[in-house]
């Protein structure tokens, strides 16, 4: 799974790695506890309602409304070219919360405290560390493959 999202863990193995599959597929998955059927997002390998060690996967529909966001304008290494990048902590229709990168399609100065967003599942293929991603977009985007084109 950490190889598709770049060095970041210790951990060779997860039990949700099949979040990274199905991101790659474009599909944004949250679990779902089979005793109790607590639904979690992100997924959760052991459930914070029962305690229960097993889930299934399920499909979320992406939606979300915005809760904050900020902008960017001091980059990490690897993004000065980014420079300035606006990232949002939504709130998923379904459950959960979810911190992105806003993406082409919402103008900088359309962003707004509980507007609708979209997540979208993105494939990094010209980078060589991160290889898949999600931005916010507006309502109804659908799964870009490839990533952004920074030349916009
Ligand atoms: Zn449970």
């Amino acid at each position: 799974m950490f190889e598709w999202f770049g060095k970041i863990n210790f951990c060779p193995h997860t039990k949700v790695d099949g979040f990274a599959a199905h991101l790659r597929d474009g599909r944004l998955m949250g679990s779902t506890c089979t005793a109790c059927g607590n639904l979690n997002f992100p997924p959760r390998a052991d459930c914070p309602a029962c305690l229960h060690g097993e889930f299934t996967f399920t499909e979320l529909s992406g939606r979300g409304t915005l809760l904050t966001f900020t902008s960017i304008d001091a980059a990490p290494a690897g993004f000065e070219n980014d420079v300035p990048f606006y990232l949002g902590v939504i709130d998923l229709e379904e459950t959960g919360r979810l911190l992105a990168c806003f993406g082409e399609t919402i103008d900088p100065q359309e962003i707004a405290i509980d507007m609708p967003v979209q997540v979208v599942p993105r494939l990094l293929e010209e980078s060589e560390s991160i290889k898949i991603h999600y931005t916010l977009e507006k309502p109804g985007t659908t799964w870009v493959k490839t990533g952004p084109d920074r030349g916009e």
